[in-house]
């Protein structure tokens, strides 16, 4: 059922520009970001990245994305996934008027440092005319402990998975109760590395209402199992050249 009532975090949403559940199909057949109703700072966002025309995954995916579906998206290295994530995390925490005292909104988590560095750039720059603190959670020069006195203050969080669980387990005030939106972008190669069980930890650890984003270039059996234990009635989005 969809009382709302059984889901006080829902009570957070204004209706400011918010896409209803069907709304999707008004969008399906637009070419450009600007035929989205997306926010003036998104908006401006992309157009200072040069970002006019979406493609073939970003125009199957933020139809569904934007009116809070969960997405098991696949699509070839190169085809424009991180955009796919960036712009519905954006325009989720935008709408619910995300603060600074609202802690984690959103979680990103990437296969490697290399790739969740490329895509935390990616993210300051389509995000930079938005409020949100959004931050790097790698691993490597800077240490653990720098992380854990600043971890509270961010709403946007790129990580890779096996810092993200020692920052779960280690770092006490590590607040993840009021999350909106997961990403587990390039989902194949998070679990080629070996990272299967750290994530069944990290997200049975996360609130069960949130909407959940799953990207991979490859749909194997082992995405076909995470997407079971993660996502909730997924819209599945597969974009190949070839069949
Ligand atoms: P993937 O994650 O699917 O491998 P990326 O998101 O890294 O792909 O995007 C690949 C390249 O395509 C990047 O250089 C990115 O800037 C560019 N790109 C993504 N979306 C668009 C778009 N709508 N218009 C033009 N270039 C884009
Ligand atoms: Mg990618």
């Amino acid at each position: 059922g969809s009382n709302p009532l059984s889901f006080p975090l829902l009570q957070k949403e204004s209706p400011v520009g918010q896409m209803n559940e069907n709304e999707f199909s008004r969008y399906a057949g637009c070419e450009l970001f600007r035929q989205l109703p997306l926010s003036k700072k998104t908006r401006d966002g992309l157009k200072g990245s040069s970002y006019i025309k979406m493609t073939d995954i970003q125009r199957a995916s933020l139809p569904h994305s934007l009116c809070g579906r969960d997405i098991l998206g696949a699509a070839k290295t190169g085809s424009g996934k991180t955009l796919a994530f960036v712009i519905p995390i954006l325009e989720k925490l935008h709408r619910l008027r995300w603060g600074p005292e609202d802690g984690v909104g959103s979680i990103i988590i990437s296969p490697t440092r290399e790739l969740a560095s490329q895509l935390f750039d990616v993210l300051n720059s389509v995000g930079k005319f938005h409020g949100f603190s959004a931050g790097l959670l790698i691993g490597g020069r800077k240490g653990v402990d720098t992380e854990k006195e600043r971890v509270n203050e961010l709403n946007i969080v790129v990580c890779t998975p096996g810092r993200l669980l020692q920052h779960m387990d280690e770092t006490p005030n590590f607040e993840c109760s009021e999350l909106q939106v997961l990403v587990l972008d390039e989902a194949d190669r998070i679990l080629d590395i070996g990272f299967k069980k750290a994530l069944n930890s990290i997200v049975s650890q996360l609130p069960k209402q949130r909407q959940t984003l799953l990207f991979s270039a490859t749909q194997t059996k082992s995405v076909q199992d995470l997407a079971r234990l993660s996502l909730k009635d997924p819209e599945y989005l597969s974009v190949h050249e070839e069949a």
